[in-house]
């Protein structure tokens, strides 16, 4: 066998690795936490696939979710509400467990809000999400762990927050109907929406995106 062989043999493993399926025509609680809609227009209606560099990561997240941290919890638990789809990491007796590779592991509450507001709203979905299809909530939990060496002083290579307390299920809902709205609006066009007037492509969330060059080459 050749190195190429070898080579090319493991990113197409890594690309279809526990591939999903195909998620086009229905929408999740990722697509109601992406900070764009634009994003979330172009992931069903002409996706692009990860860069090599993101497949890799993907897989990680994917090994990650494959470890049982709390003993006896269901994995992956699949949880569907009006129409919305998501897969809780782990679910036992009310308590909701996500579990995240980093760059950067945040040592505090206000670390985890200033940088990962997406995940709380994530695991607020689970939650409400729960509730509403007859599950018992009782707590949100986000477990960082830091991708390859942690050589930051005084940060640790992994840690837990209890997210709880962020999460008001009364603001949840209506954050969750009115996502799912502007979604399913967007969905319906054939068109992408436009750009947002305050998004630039040297700031988050367009620095992190794949279509940041279709967006700002002007190319369709
Ligand atoms: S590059 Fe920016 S505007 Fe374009 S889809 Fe991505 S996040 Fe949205």
């Amino acid at each position: 066998m050749t190195e190429a062989e070898v080579e090319r043999l493991f990113l197409l493993a890594a690309y279809s690795f526990e591939e999903e399926n195909d998620r086009r025509n229905e929408i999740h609680v990722s697509d109601l936490t992406n900070p764009c809609v634009r994003a979330v227009w172009y992931e069903k209606k002409r996706p692009l696939p990860p860069s090599p560099e993101n497949a890799l990561r993907m897989l990680e997240g994917k090994l990650l979710h494959k470890v049982q941290v709390i003993p006896g919890s269901t994995m992956e638990m699949a949880v569907e509400f009006e129409g919305v789809k998501g897969r809780v990491d782990e679910y036992k007796d009310g308590v909701i467990l996500e579990k995240k590779y980093v760059d950067f592991v945040p040592s505090t509450l206000a670390e985890v809000q200033r940088y990962y507001m997406h995940y709380i709203e994530q695991v607020g979905f689970y939650a409400f999400m729960l509730v509403s299809t007859g599950h018992e909530f009782k707590q949100a939990l986000l477990h960082f762990a830091k991708r390859g060496e942690q050589n930051e002083r005084g940060r640790y290579p992994f840690k837990t927050f209890d997210v709880t307390s962020l999460i008001d299920l009364d603001k949840v809902e209506a954050e969750f109907y009115n996502r799912k709205t502007v979604i399913a609006a967007a969905l319906k066009r054939d068109e992408p929406p436009e750009v947002p007037a305050n998004f630039s492509p040297n700031s988050y969330p367009c620095s992190y995106c794949k279509y940041v060059a279709i967006c700002y080459s002007g190319v369709r």
